[in-house]
Formats: structure tokens, C-alpha cells, sequence
């Protein structure tokens, strides 16, 4: 699939047409942001570890009746995607007490929670990606009542998936990012990337933090987690 005109470039990755109208390229760069791109850095071999990673997640959670944008890998950065028109939300999943929801709440991280969590934060950062809630997602027409059922249902069983998933590979799944998307004839689909980007994953005998807070925080040992995580997926997926 040949790569025509940029046509769109994030703080994580870049967006490409193709040949053909429903189809799109992304290409994973080592650039990383935190707190809405105002810490700005660069994590060696990041993109390679995300555009892997996110592609055998989606593999796995289409195989569990999920439909994701996931079409093929191409090279080590790049991937072929079903081009979707973005819902404006990042759906965000939390089974453990950290981040945002500690800070906002003043409670510590760590906290396991009885039954898993889930929130909305409007996708636009000039106004820092704010709190939203379903009747003002509704109020400002962003989704559909139907879609919100189907993004919640989508991003509850991606929270089931994966928490197994990453449970096997000896990692909590604390919380996740989602972005969703319709394609053309309007159903919704799981878009965008799932990756220690967009996820907080701690090892679960030690607690150390295998995920973009390393980079957050200052933690160092940053592409040291992110090359642990990934040969931790790839030793489970060799079984
Ligand atoms: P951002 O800085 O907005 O987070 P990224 O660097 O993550 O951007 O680049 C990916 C961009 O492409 C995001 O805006 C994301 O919403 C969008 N995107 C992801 N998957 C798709 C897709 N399948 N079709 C169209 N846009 C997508
Ligand atoms: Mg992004």
C-alpha cells in the first residue's frame, strides 16, 4: 500500500492517506509528551514498541469480537488502518486507583477498585482534554446515545481482555485510554493505539511502573520499561 500526503501529525504519530479512500497509515514516532505536550522528550525505539504492541492487542481483541481499525503491519513503524471519523472522547478505563482520578479524588494510588471504572474526557487540547459527562457529550451532539452503549460496552470488554491478558504476562492493568471511531456506513470500531503510552501497567509482584510514567515522573529506566513490557508480551504470546 503506497503512502500519499501527510495528512495529519500528532504528538505520538503520524497520519498518512493511501491509495485507497478507506484506508489510512500511521506511523509511530519516538516523540513523547505528558501533561497535554507541555513536557516534551523522546523515548528511543518507543514507536517501534507501540506500533508492535498495539497491533498483536488488536489482533487479540478483534479475535474476542471487538472490531478494531486494525487492518496489517507493514514495516516496524508503520501501519495499515481503517481510516474512521474520530469521536471526540478519550474513553478512559481504570481497575486500580492512580493518576487523575488520585489527584482529583486526594486519594493515594493503588487503590484496587470492586468493579472497574470508566469516564470521558473531551478530546481537545486547547482546552486540555476536560472532564465531560454523557448528557453534555449529548448536549454538544460529540456521540449518539446508541454509540455511548456501544463505546461502553466495547471499552468494558477491552478492559476484561486485557486485564487477563496483561495478568498472564505478570502486570496489573491499572488504566487505559480508548479512542473509538465510525466508519463510513456509521458503526463504531476501537481506533487509534493501545500502548504503555496510553495504558498504566505496573508489575504486579514489584509495582514498578512499566508505562509512560516513567517519563512522566522522571523515573528514568524509560526504554528499559517499554522493552520489558513488550518481551513480556511477546513471552506470552510464544506461551
Ligand atoms: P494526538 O497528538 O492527537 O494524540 P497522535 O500522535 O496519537 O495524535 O496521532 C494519531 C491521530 O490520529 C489522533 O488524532 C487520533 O485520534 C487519530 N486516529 C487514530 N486512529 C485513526 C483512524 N483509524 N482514522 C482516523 N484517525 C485516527
Ligand atoms: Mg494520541
Amino acid at each position: 500500500m503506497e503512502k500519499r500526503e501527510l495528512l495529519y501529525e500528532g504528538k505520538a504519530k503520524k497520519v498518512y492517506a493511501t491509495g485507497d479512500p478507506e484506508l489510512l497509515i500511521v506511523q509511530y514516532k519516538d516523540d513523547a509528551t505528558a501533561f497535554n505536550g507541555k513536557k516534551k522528550g523522546s523515548i528511543a525505539g518507543k514507536g517501534i514498541i507501540n506500533n508492535r504492541m498495539s497491533n498483536r492487542l488488536m489482533e487479540k481483541l478483534e479475535q474476542t469480537g471487538i472490531p478494531t481499525h486494525y487492518v496489517r503491519e507493514l514495516s516496524e513503524r508503520e501501519t495499515l488502518v481503517k481510516k474512521v471519523r474520530i469521536v471526540p472522547l478519550e474513553v478512559i478505563v481504570r481497575n486500580v486507583s492512580a493518576g487523575s482520578f488520585a489527584k482529583r479524588y486526594g486519594v493515594e494510588e493503588g487503590i484496587v477498585f470492586s468493579a472497574p471504572t470508566i469516564e470521558f474526557s473531551y478530546k481537545n487540547d486547547a482546552l486540555d482534554d476536560p472532564l465531560i459527562c454523557l448528557p453534555h457529550i449529548y448536549a454538544l451532539g460529540l456521540a449518539t446515545r446508541e454509540e455511548m452503549e456501544t463505546i461502553k460496552e466495547y471499552a468494558y470488554g477491552v478492559n476484561r481482555f486485557l486485564k487477563d491478558f496483561w495478568a498472564s504476562c505478570g502486570v496489573t492493568l491499572v488504566d487505559f485510554k480508548l479512542e473509538f471511531g465510525r466508519l463510513p456506513e456509521g458503526s463504531i470500531i476501537l481506533a487509534d493505539e493501545i500502548s504503555p503510552d496510553t495504558s498504566r501497567l505496573w508489575d504486579t509482584a514489584t509495582g514498578e511502573k512499566l508505562d509512560k510514567d516513567r517519563f512522566r515522573r522522571d523515573l528514568g529506566g524509560v526504554e528499559e520499561a517499554y522493552a520489558e513490557i513488550m518481551s513480556r508480551l511477546e513471552a506470552a504470546d510464544r506461551g
